[in-house]
C-alpha cells in the first residue's frame, strides 16, 4: 500500500510498497477515506518536533472499518469512523476520564498515529484499540476527517473558557487557518461573545468574516493592538485564542487580553513571551492546551452533524501530499486540505 512517510528532518517521501497491516486482539484496520493536513505536520517535517522517525504522517483520520482483531465486537467492516488522535496508555486516570491527550504516562509514549507512530496518510491505518474509534453516522468521512483535530482542538480550548465567553465580552482569534476558521464557527455555535479575527492577509480576513467574525484586524499592522482596543474599549478581550504561537502573536495577545482573562496559545510556532508580574494583566490565565478529549470529540461531531460547523476543505489525492505541504508553507490553503487515497 501507499503511505506518506516522514524519515527525519526535511525528508518526506511517498512510498508504494508498505505492507498492509493485519489487526489482532483489539486492533482495527481502517481503510482511509480522508486524512487532514495539519500545520503541526510542518513543525514535524521542518522543525523536527517529533523524534522517532520513520513513521507515516497524518493525525486527522477518517475512513471505514476494513478488518477487526478477534476481540473487537463493537465495530464491523464498513462502519464509518473517526480516529481519535492522541493515544494514551488507556489505563491511567486521565485516560479513564477520556483525556488521553493528558495521559499520565504520555512522557514515555509516542503521541499517536501520525505523530511518532504510523498515521493515516496511507491506503490503510492500523489503530491499536477500538476504544480510539468514534462512529460518525451519516457524515462523509472525507469532510469529517479534520474534525479530529482542526475542530476538536479549538473546541477543547474554547470549552476551557466557556464561562467567560458571555455575550457582552469580546474574543480574539489569531490565525484563520484550519483551526482558526473552525474556531470562529464553534464560537458562533456555543457562545454569544463578539468575535475579532486577526490574520496577516486580507484574503484570510475576508474568509474570517464569511465564517462569522464581526471584526477583522490585520495583525501585521504595527497598531493592531490599538485597533483591537478601539473595538473592545478599555476592558479589552476576555479570551484570546492564538492559533499561531509566534513571539509577535503572543505579544499582541498579551496586549489585548483583559484582567482576569484567558490567553490561550494553541499554535506551535515556537515563539517566546515572558510570563511575569506586569507582562500579562492581573488575574489572566495563560495556558497551552493540547488537542482534546474523546468525549469532546463526540460533542464536536454532534455540532458538525447539526450543520453548525462546516470545515472548508480542499481535496487532494494522496500522491500530491508534498505539493500540499508546500502550499501550506506558503499560506496558500484556505480552510483544511484533506488527502484522499
Ligand atoms: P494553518 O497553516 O492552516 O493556518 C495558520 C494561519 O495562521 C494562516 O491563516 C496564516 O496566514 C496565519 N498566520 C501565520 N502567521 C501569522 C501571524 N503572525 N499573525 C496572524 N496570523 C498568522 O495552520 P493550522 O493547521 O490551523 O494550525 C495552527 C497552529 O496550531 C499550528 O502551529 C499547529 O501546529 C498548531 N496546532 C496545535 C495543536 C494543539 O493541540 N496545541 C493542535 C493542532 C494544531
Ligand atoms: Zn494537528
Ligand atoms: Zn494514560
Amino acid at each position: 500500500m501507499r503511505a506518506v512517510r516522514y524519515f527525519g528532518l526535511n525528508d518526506v517521501r511517498i512510498v508504494e510498497d508498505m505492507k498492509k497491516p493485519i489487526p489482532s486482539g483489539d486492533q482495527v484496520l481502517i481503510k482511509i477515506a480522508g486524512a487532514g493536513v495539519c500545520h503541526s505536520d510542518l513543525h514535524v517535517i521542518d522543525d523536527g518536533i517529533v523524534p522517532n522517525a520513520p513513521f507515516t504522517l497524518g493525525h486527522e483520520n477518517a475512513g471505514y472499518v476494513e478488518e477487526v482483531g478477534e476481540s473487537v465486537k463493537e465495530f464491523k467492516k464498513g462502519d464509518a469512523v473517526l480516529v481519535y488522535g492522541p493515544w494514551g496508555c488507556g489505563h491511567c486516570k486521565p485516560c479513564k476520564e477520556s483525556s488521553e491527550n493528558y495521559c499520565d504516562n504520555q512522557a514515555s509514549q509516542a503521541a499517536g498515529g501520525g505523530l511518532g507512530l504510523d498515521g493515516g496518510m496511507a491506503d490503510y491505518m492500523l489503530v491499536p484499540s477500538s476504544r480510539l474509534l468514534v462512529p460518525i453516522g451519516d457524515l462523509d468521512p472525507v469532510i469529517a476527517a479534520p474534525i479530529t483535530d482542526a475542530a476538536l482542538t479549538p473546541y477543547s480550548a474554547i470549552k476551557r473558557s466557556l464561562h467567560k465567553l458571555t455575550p457582552e465580552e469580546f474574543v480574539v482569534v489569531i490565525g484563520i487557518g484550519g483551526l482558526g476558521h473552525t474556531a470562529i464557527q464553534i464560537l458562533k455555535a456555543v457562545c454569544g461573545s463578539r468575535i475579532i479575527a486577526c490574520d496577516i492577509t486580507d484574503d484570510k480576513l475576508e474568509f474570517a468574516k464569511k465564517m462569522g467574525a464581526e471584526f477583522i484586524i490585520n495583525s501585521s499592522d504595527t497598531d493592531a493592538a490599538d485597533k483591537i482596543k478601539e473595538i473592545t474599549g478599555v476592558k479589552k478581550a476576555k479570551v484570546v485564542l492564538d492559533f499561531v504561537g509566534a513571539t509577535s502573536t503572543m505579544e499582541l495577545a498579551a496586549k489585548v487580553v483583559s484582567l482576569n482573562g484567558d490567553l490561550t496559545i494553541i499554535g506551535l510556532s515556537g515563539g517566546h513571551y515572558p510570563i511575569a508580574f506586569g507582562s500579562v494583566p492581573l488575574g489572566a490565565n495563560v495556558s497551552i492546551p493540547y488537542w482534546g478529549s474523546e468525549t469532546e470529540l463526540i460533542e464536536v461531531i454532534a455540532l458538525a452533524r447539526q450543520g453548525k460547523i462546516k470545515i472548508k476543505i480542499e481535496k487532494y489525492p494522496l500522491t500530491q501530499a508534498l505539493e500540499v505541504y508546500d502550499k501550506m508553507r506558503k499560506g496558500q490553503l484556505k480552510g483544511r486540505a484533506v488527502l484522499v487515497p
